[in-house]
């Protein structure tokens, strides 16, 4: 039976129809939201590559601005830090009294079990060099050049997330894409008893473009060099899996593709290749300010677009959405935004 008996366009005449028919629904518990958080500020910051989004002090008004994001029924939050200091180690980022650290304790402290709290695990931010890793000086017939060093980052990536778990995060998330990174941060918990922190990791991190306004907002833009030996080349897929696969097998609790829009395609080979895991998906910064910019400038519906953009990231495979949209998509969605749109 084809046409015309068979007519598509029947189910697309209502609103209310195509509704019932939809295949996908989006809701602001599928968010994560992300946030910087900086030392020595008192007052919120804005960041100007990110309109619309900020670098809060760890205050009251962190506590305030979760809150509003908790009003609109997102309860997870992801933290990068964004500190005062940085040295060739990366200290701050496992310092107890680091910048994330104490955020994790006063959200945790102001507003309990209502808040799921991420954090980001890496060195870059914590770095004077910039880079996920320890960098060290191979010399080879002469031929000097700069490494990240994976194997000796392994051991600060554990300490960074046993301190995150000792303020109270309830999911630490690597990002820094060294081999094995997933497995020592395991390890590193356990040993310190903290089995029930779960490990979202960045499995398939890909060196991309679209990082370029986070990197102004978090100020970790390597100094020298670029991430191009431990990141993905945004040519591959099937080797996506492969990534995806070693985190599974070293424990990750949740995986990651990372960017999103870019990488639809990513997102639906791992969630065929692992049907059962959360799938989180990275809608980062770029693609964030490139719509914002756009809406800004009068080319594009800016609700339309983000709501778009947010279901398909949903449609390609991804039950998790880290999302600078978050708050704003959480109130459209709470206008039946959603369902009047399309
Ligand atoms: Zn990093």
């Amino acid at each position: 039976m084809s046409f015309p008996y068979l007519r598509p366009r029947r189910l697309r005449k209502k609103l209310y129809l195509r509704d019932l028919v939809a295949e996908t629904r989006i809701s602001p518990r599928d968010f994560i939201y992300p946030i910087f958080v900086r030392e020595g500020i008192e007052e919120p910051e804005e960041i100007s590559a990110m309109p619309g989004q900020h670098r809060w002090p760890v205050n009251e008004k962190l506590v305030e601005h979760v809150q509003k994001a908790l009003d609109l029924g997102v309860h997870s939050v992801l933290l990068f830090g964004v500190p005062e200091s940085k040295d060739e180690l990366g200290s701050p980022a496992y310092d107890e009294n680091g910048v994330v650290q104490r955020a994790v304790r006063l959200l945790r402290r102001e507003l309990g079990d209502e808040v799921v709290i991420f954090t980001d695990v890496c060195l870059c931010h914590y770095t004077t060099h910039g880079h996920c890793g320890l960098l060290g000086k191979r010399c080879v017939g002469g031929f000097c050049e700069y490494i990240v060093e994976n194997d000796t980052t392994l051991e600060l990536l554990g300490k960074v997330a046993v301190s995150h778990a000792k303020a109270g995060a309830d999911v630490v998330a690597p990002s820094s894409m060294m081999d094995g990174m997933v497995k020592a941060i395991r390890e590193a918990l356990d040993k310190e008893g903290f089995t029930d922190v779960a490990i979202m990791s960045y499995a398939a991190k890909y060196a991309s473009a679209f990082y370029g306004p986070f990197r102004a907002a978090a100020e970790n833009a390597p100094q020298h060099g670029d991430r191009r030996t431990y990141q993905m080349d945004p040519r591959n897929g099937e080797e996506a899996v492969k990534e995806v696969a070693l985190d599974v097998q070293e424990g990750a609790d949740i995986l990651m593709v990372k960017p999103a829009l870019a990488y639809l395609d990513v997102i639906r080979r791992v969630r065929e290749a692992f049907p059962h895991y959360p799938l989180a998906a990275y809608n980062v910064s770029g693609e964030y300010s490139m719509l914002k910019v756009a809406a800004r400038e009068g080319l594009v519906d800016e609700k339309k677009i983000v709501l778009e953009v947010l279901h398909a990231i949903k449609r390609a495979g991804a039950n998790i959405i880290i999302t600078y949209h978050a708050l704003e998509a959480a109130e459209w969605l709470r206008e039946g935004l959603d369902q009047k749109l399309f």
